[in-house]
Parts: structure tokens; sequence; C-alpha cells
């Protein structure tokens, strides 16, 4: 991670969730890789620094695991609705042009929908994820880095 996650929370919500970027495509994440319990699908929306310019909250279909309030998301998927921004104007996105750093409540996120607020005052609308996990698949499973 390239920028200290830490230096956003100052003026943020209270901390919610862990999340995972899974960059594993072909892994559908039926089971969740820490504790191997069923995930469910829960419809999250997470906040996206982009490019470092502004803030892209996007109401995303991820994997969800409640015993370990671990959110999953397809890095893929991402990619594919960062792509259609202008900022990339056809241009491939890269992991390191987007930081995925939150999630914002509905309330928030209707409220900064109806109001379009600037990056600045987004940000204090969303709830941080307590803490970013990294899973790599090995050929005898899964492993926490
Ligand atoms: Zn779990």
């Amino acid at each position: 991670m390239k920028k200290s996650f830490y230096q956003l929370i100052k003026n943020m919500q209270q901390p919610h969730h862990y999340f995972w970027l899974n960059p594993y495509k072909e892994m559908a994440f039926t089971r969740c890789p820490k504790c191997e319990r069923k995930t469910m699908v829960r419809k999250k929306r997470l906040a996206i620094d982009v490019l470092n310019k502004t803030i892209l909250l996007a109401n995303v279909t991820n994997k969800y695991c409640t015993g370990c309030d671990l959110i999953i998301t397809g890095q893929e998927k991402i990619e594919k609705i960062l792509s259609q921004l202008t900022y990339f104007d056809n241009k491939t996105v890269q992991p390191d042009d987007y930081f995925i750093f939150g999630t914002i409540g509905r309330t928030n996120y209707n409220k900064s929908m109806k109001q379009g607020l600037y990056p600045s005052d987004c940000i204090k609308l969303v709830n941080p994820f307590i803490d970013k996990l990294h899973f790599k698949i090995r050929p005898a499973g899964w492993y926490k880095d």
C-alpha cells in the first residue's frame, strides 16, 4: 500500500469492517479465506480514492463473512467500474490508481449523491476499514499474510 491508510482517518467516522480486494478473478469465495465459513452476498457502498483526484462512492455487490466482518471485493469488478470514468480515457486501470478505504452508510451515501459533496467533505462521512487483509493462494490452502 503506497499511502498510509491511517492518514485519512482523523476526520472520519468510526472504523467498520475488514476488507480484502480479491485479485483472483476465477475464485468465487463462497467460503471465507480466513475462517472457511460460508460467505454471504452483500451490497456495500465502497469509498474509493481515484488518482488522488476524487472520491468515488460505488454501490458494489461483495462477498461478506459475518463471523470475520470481512468484505471481499473482486478487484476486476472495481477496475471495470473505474475504467468507465473519464479520468482513465480508455486506459487500463492499474492497482496504484485507486485506493479503497472504507464504506459509507446508506443515509450518508444518499446525502452525498443528492448534494454532490466535495471529496474533502465526503471523506468525513466514510467509515474507514478497521484493516485491510491479504490472502494468497498456496497449494495446501489459504493463509493470512
Ligand atoms: Zn470468516
